[in-house]
Parts: structure tokens; C-alpha cells; sequence
């Protein structure tokens, strides 16, 4: 059995456009867009509308804009298998990929799966109760809303990513409380010197959410003060994890530097720690995050792909 040019790993934007590039580039890229793992699309897939992707001046859905990327790779010869990849082997090449059903020689590899979001699982934040209704992981996709507007917002969580968060919420709420669990920010100093200084965010400090209540939307949190352990129920329009995200890297077994947090590390573009193996999207990116900064990472691993397989002799 020949080996594969090239397989792609994830199906977000970053999976996505890497196929679309590949495929045109005559590469005929597989898919794997994972299961179990969750729905095709990625992170956008639990976004409602998506208004700052450009090209769409009057915004998108996120599934539609997932499925138009997957259709147009599909259009250009891509294939997509819907399984997830259980591990890889990535001592020699070429390369191993396994799961349930399949072992597949590869050339090359690009790696898009993703990070998750960390969730807390604080009563009223599930799906089937507030979760999408006014509770997200994410205030940049999510906080223009309409059910975000002049209402209090609580963002949980004391590092950059909760403090750029309720800075950012400012512009849609009436007034935004960062609730940290410690007595001191995790966040850069001028970061925690930003959130303290601005006039409309509040520092809960020492505090946790313990639920979340509303009808059909949140309406308000139940808040502990965890040094004294009193509770105090306030009205909230909306509540925003911002307490880290999860790369999805575990198939890997260790085998590509990552930094600290687990995060692909890359350098020359996309190129991994092993040659041949490309990083692109939120799996090597935790400054961005965005669907756009996703699929131009997802471009540049298909172009690095490919002249590293010309490069081999490989067309
Ligand atoms: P982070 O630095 O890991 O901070 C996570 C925060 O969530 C911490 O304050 C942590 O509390 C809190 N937390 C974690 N688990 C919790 C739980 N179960 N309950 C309540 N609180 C919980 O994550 P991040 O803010 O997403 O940042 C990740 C990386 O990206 C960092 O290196 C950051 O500097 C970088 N980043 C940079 C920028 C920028 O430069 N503009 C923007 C965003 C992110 P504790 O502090 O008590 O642990």
C-alpha cells in the first residue's frame, strides 16, 4: 500500500483551508474530521452568528460558514473521513496513523485539531440549562449579542485571557465583574493595572460562581466569597469562562514540542518539531484564536506542505 501525500488532522477552519489549498495543489488530502471528538467544524460549530469573519458584511451562522469551508474542499477533490485518529507514529517516515479501523502510511502531516475551551461545571451552565443562552466560553465570538447589552456580565476567571475578555465586554455591558477565585491576578501586570483602572469593571476578588439562574435566559449568579464563605445572588445578563484552553494534542503521546501549556510549538511558519509535520490553528495559537488567524495558519501549512513534499520529490 502507497503512502498518502498528505493527511490532515481537524475540522475547523484551519483543517479546512489547509485542504482547500492542498487540493488544489493537487495533493489529494484526507480529512480526518474526528467523531467522538466532537462536531465537525470546531469551536464555531456552538457560535451563533459570526460577524467579524470578512466577506460576510451581514454576518454568518457559524455551522453555515463550517459547512461552506468543508464543501469547498470537498469540491476541490478533498477527502474526509469522519473518525477520529486514535495515535500516530511519527518515529520514521513514513509516518503512522491509527485508529479503530484504519492504519494509513503518510508523507506528511498537518496537525489542526484545535484547543477546547475549559468549561466549569457550575449549576445552570450545562447544555440543556443556560449554556449558549448567556453562558459561553468565549466573549469575543459571543459578547455582541443582543442578550448581552446594557446587563451585568460576569467573566470568571484571572488571567489575560479574563481580563481582555471583560475589557472587551465593556462595550456591551452595563457593567462587567471579573470573578476571581485567588486575591491576586494571574494577568500580566499591565493587563491587571488595565482591568483595575477601567471605570466599568469590577474585581470580585476571592469569589466563585456557584450557579447560574435565569427563564430562558440568565438572569442572574450566585456568588460565594470563599474566604468568609457568604453568598449573595446578583442579576447577570451573561456569564463568560475565560479560565484557559485545552490544545487538543493527546493522540500525539508527547511526540511535538509544545510549550507549557501544551500548545504545538512552531517555527518557519508551521513547521513542527518533526520535519514533514505541519501545526496550524488554535493548537499552535493561544495569543489569537480567531476563526481568521485559524485559516491563514491553515493556508501556510498546505503551502509549507507542499514545497516541503516537492522538496522530497514528492508530487
Ligand atoms: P491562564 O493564564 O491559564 O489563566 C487561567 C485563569 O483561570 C487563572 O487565573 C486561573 O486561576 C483561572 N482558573 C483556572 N481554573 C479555574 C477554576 N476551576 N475555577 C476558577 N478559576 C479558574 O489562561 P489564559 O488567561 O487563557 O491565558 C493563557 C495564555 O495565553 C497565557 O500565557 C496568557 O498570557 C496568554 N494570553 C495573552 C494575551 C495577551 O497577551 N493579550 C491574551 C490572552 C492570553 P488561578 O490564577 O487561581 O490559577
Amino acid at each position: 500500500m502507497g503512502a498518502e501525500k498528505l493527511v490532515i488532522i481537524g475540522s475547523g477552519p484551519a483543517s479546512f483551508c489547509a485542504a482547500i489549498y492542498a487540493a488544489r495543489a493537487n495533493l489529494q488530502p484526507l480529512v480526518f474530521e474526528g467523531f467522538m471528538s466532537g462536531p465537525s467544524g470546531g469551536q464555531l460549530m456552538t457560535t451563533t452568528e459570526v460577524e467579524n469573519y470578512p466577506g460576510f458584511p451581514k454576518g454568518i451562522l457559524g455551522p453555515e460558514l463550517m459547512q461552506n469551508f468543508r464543501d469547498q474542499a470537498i469540491r476541490f477533490g478533498t477527502r474526509i473521513v469522519t473518525e477520529d485518529v486514535e495515535s500516530v507514529d511519527l518515529s520514521k517516515r513514513p509516518f503512522i496513523i491509527r485508529n479503530s479501523s484504519k492504519v494509513i502510511k503518510i508523507e506528511s502531516l498537518i496537525i489542526a485539531t484545535g484547543a477546547t475551551a475549559k468549561r466549569l461545571d457550575i449549576e445552570g451552565s450545562r447544555e440543556g440549562e443556560f449554556w449558549q443562552k448567556g453562558v459561553t466560553a468565549c466573549a469575543v465570538c459571543d459578547g455582541a449579542a443582543p442578550i448581552f447589552r446594557n446587563r451585568p456580565l460576569y467573566v470568571i476567571g484571572g488571567g489575560d485571557s479574563a481580563v481582555e475578555e471583560a475589557i472587551f465586554l465593556t462595550k456591551y455591558g452595563s457593567r462587567v465583574f471579573l470573578v476571581h477565585r485567588r486575591d491576586q491576578l494571574r494577568a500580566s501586570k499591565i493587563m491587571a493595572e488595565r482591568a483595575a483602572k477601567h471605570p466599568k469593571i469590577e474585581i470580585l476578588w476571592n469569589t466563585v460562581v456557584e450557579k447560574i439562574s435565569g427563564d430562558d435566559i440568565v438572569r442572574t449568579v450566585l456568588l460565594r466569597n470563599v474566604e468568609n464563605n457568604t453568598q449573595e445572588e446578583k442579576e447577570a445578563g451573561g456569564v463568560f469562562f475565560a479560565i484557559g484552553h485545552q490544545p487538543n494534542t493527546r493522540f500525539l503521546n508527547g511526540q511535538l514540542k509544545t510549550n507549557e501549556a501544551g500548545y504545538l510549538m512552531t517555527k518557519n511558519g508551521t513547521h513542527t518539531s518533526i520535519e514533514g509535520v505541519f501545526a496550524a490553528g488554535d493548537v499552535q495559537d493561544w495569543i489569537y484564536r480567531q476563526a481568521i488567524t485559524a485559516a491563514g495558519t491553515g493556508c501556510m501549512a498546505a503551502l509549507d506542505a507542499e514545497r516541503w513534499l516537492s522538496h522530497l520529490g514528492v508530487e
